[in-house]
């Protein structure tokens, strides 16, 4: 394998884990290429009058492939956003959305501004008047492009972008289906704020399903007591942590933020640290763990896995020959450049690939779009039918325990939540656990099956692009 001496940028960075797989494929001239591009980026820079002053904002809206629409992809508010970095997101956003089989191409959009500088009420204003400039070019609209939350947004900006949509668009009877990640009382789907984190969980835990795999990355047993450092404690790192240490034994021993680390052996409590940041605004003073500065040292310490949660290429060439973790998974996007990928790949660190890892976002997405769509409650249509099935399965049990003269007896409390059925979270995480368990399954039969194949992420882009340049395929460019 020859390992890059220079590193590339986030998206030449993708490009080359996308040219490695591709190259494992057998695909029509030319066919590669179109799909590996980025369509297209519009880039628009738009005064908004604050305090006074007009100030003059920068924002992106890519689109990486339209081999089925809409495109799909998250709104990033940072000041870090850039055309290289909204391209590469994009693309990332086709593979992923190809992995999990959501029907979507690859957007990605992003503002420049650092949210913390502004009020709720100056945000309302940036965001219409952002949104204003995508809904004119069909940049926002939902047959043909759906925005999401990513860093720096959240449901708050997408029931802003989704009224702006809605007055500029009053005949669309589908106006909800413009913008996922929308409030549940603005028309969003219950569990999609957690979904992210939720479906860190769920990889996880279907990757300590299979002993085969567990022992490639140098490990037995289960996710109980595996110790854990997590990067980053925003909306994806927070729900991954707090779900793997409060359900499944998980240890986290680390936290990294911006402003510093906290460490306990014992296992951080992260319900209690993350209202601490909510509160403090950082992680410095949380007073049940030791505080260090250096957060890349961090990165470095001994665990069973590492989380990645917050920006991309933060393990790099310069770092990667010291990551001590066996097993990384990829819960931010492209938090792993290609050459620290090719590093860690010779000393047999096993990566779960954000392609895969952190797709329970725009799964979960999806499942909302479907329900704008549809116009009716996940399950509200199948509830009594399932409640009847449910109440069958009650009589029968009653009418054994009566035959059984009582020696067995159903709690009044198992009887009452069976009879329920499931509600709308229940149906999003069980959707979103068989997505994921399929999703790896496919990526497992290539990486196992192929003696070509090495890694995860050359697998599961090679599953991603099969699936794309099918679609091209059937249809013709
Ligand atoms: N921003 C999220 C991501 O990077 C979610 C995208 C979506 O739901 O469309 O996957």
């Amino acid at each position: 394998m020859t390992t890059n001496r220079v590193e590339p940028s986030f998206r030449e960075s993708v490009d080359l884990m996308f040219n490695r797989a591709a190259a494992l494929l057998d695909l029509p001239p030319g066919l590669e290429e179109k799909i590996r591009v980025c369509n297209s980026t519009y880039t628009v820079r738009f005064g908004v009058k604050l305090r006074g002053e007009v100030r003059t904002f920068t924002g992106y809206r890519s689109v990486h492939s339209e081999h089925t629409e809409p495109v799909k992809g998250g709104i990033r508010y940072s000041l870090g956003v850039n055309q290289d970095e909204v391209e590469a997101l994009a693309a990332l956003m086709t593979y992923k959305c190809a992995l999990v089989e959501a029907p979507f191409g690859g957007s990605k959009g992003g503002l420049c501004i650092d949210p913390r500088e502004y009020d709720v009420d100056e945000l309302e204003k940036i965001t219409r008047r952002f949104a204003y400039e995508l809904i004119k070019r069909d940049l926002i609209d939902p047959a043909q492009n759906v925005p999401a939350p990513d860093m720096g947004t959240g449901e708050r900006e997408m029931a802003i972008m989704a009224d702006q949509y809605a007055r500029m668009n009053t005949t669309d009877i589908n106006a909800r289906a413009c913008v996922t990640g929308k409030p549940p009382h603005a028309g969003g789907i219950k569990g999609r704020v957690e979904a992210t984190g939720r479906g860190v969980q769920y990889a996880l835990q279907e990757f300590f399903r299979h002993p085969e795999d567990i022992a490639k990355a140098g490990m037995t047993g289960t996710l109980d007591g595996k110790r854990v450092i997590v990067q980053g404690l925003g909306n994806v790192g927070y729900h991954a942590a707090k779900f793997l240490s409060e359900e499944d034994g998980a240890i986290v021993t680390h936290v990294i933020e911006r402003d510093g680390v906290i460490h306990d052996d014992h296992g951080i409590h992260i319900e209690s640290l993350h209202d601490w940041i909510v509160q403090h605004g950082g992680v410095k003073g949380y007073p049940n763990g030791h505080y260090l500065e250096d957060g890349k040292a961090a990165l470095e310490e001994a665990c069973d896995i590492l989380i990645p949660a917050a920006l991309e290429g933060v393990i790099n060439m310069e770092n990667a020959a010291r990551i001590q973790a066996q097993l990384i998974i990829e819960a931010a996007n492209g938090p792993v450049t290609a050459g620290a990928n090719d590093i860690l790949m010779e000393k047999g660190t096993v990566i779960i690939p954000d392609l895969y890892a952190n797709a329970g976002g725009v799964t979960v997405s999806y499942f909302e779009w479907v329900k704008n769509l549809s116009h009716i409650r996940f399950g509200r249509m199948q509830r009594r039918q399932e409640e009847s099935r449910h109440q069958l399965i009650v009589d029968e049990l009653e009418r054994l325990d009566r035959h059984l003269g009582g020696a067995w007896s159903m709690t009044p409390d198992f009887k009452s939540k069976y009879l329920r059925g499931a509600g709308e979270l229940e149906l999003v995480r069980s959707g979103l656990d068989d997505t994921m368990r399929e999703a790896y399954a496919a990526m497992r039969e290539v990486w196992h099956g192929r003696e070509d194949v090495h890694d995860l992420r050359t697998a599961g882009f090679l599953v991603s692009i099969s699936r794309v340049a099918a679609s091209y395929q059937a249809k013709g460019i």
